[in-house]
């Protein structure tokens, strides 16, 4: 039997790629995908390298946009192109773990702001997640991930 395939955050594997270097290593996540294979993918580091200046969600008239909070820039084209590239290349991909409210990877938490920073919503898709869910690939946040799965692992669930 081939062993589901799972897209998952690499900070969340243990790998120091969050803006600051450090990583969302966890061991209760990682216990139920035992027996998957897991792709790692860090959209942020591949674009900008680690360590980097953080980016927020931003509504504008031409859609959701990843907004540097430093300069202000777009920083929309590099993530959507590795996101693209990331699922081209990996066309059989069972299940996507995104890291929660993350501007990059969350599923149903990011945060998205107005031109103001005022927060309209906190259940946002990030733009790798977007990208898994127009592509009908069944996509959860870590921490929603590991609740809906108490029994580890998940395989023959
Ligand atoms: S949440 Fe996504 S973009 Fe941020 S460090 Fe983890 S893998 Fe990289």
């Amino acid at each position: 039997m081939k062993k589901p395939t799972v897209a998952i955050s690499a900070c969340l594997l243990g790998r120091k790629c969050r803006y600051d270097g450090t990583d969302n290593y966890d061991p209760k996540l990682l216990g139920k995908l035992e027996g998957c294979e897991l792709i790692p993918f860090c959209p942020e580091d591949h674009a900008f390298g680690t360590p980097r200046p953080t980016m927020d969600l931003i509504a504008t008239e031409e859609g959701t946009k990843a907004i540097s909070n430093l300069t202000g820039a777009d920083l929309t084209p590099p993530v959507a192109k590795y996101a693209r590239r990331f699922f081209d290349e990996h066309p059989g991909i069972d299940l996507f773990i995104g890291k929660d409210r993350s501007p990059s990877c969350g599923v149903c938490s990011a945060r998205l702001y107005d031109r103001d920073k005022r927060l309209i919503r906190s259940d946002a898709a990030g733009l790798m997640a977007r990208e898994a869910i127009e592509r009908g690939i069944e996509a959860w946040d870590a921490e929603a991930f590991i609740a809906a799965h108490p029994a580890p692992p998940i395989l023959g669930s």
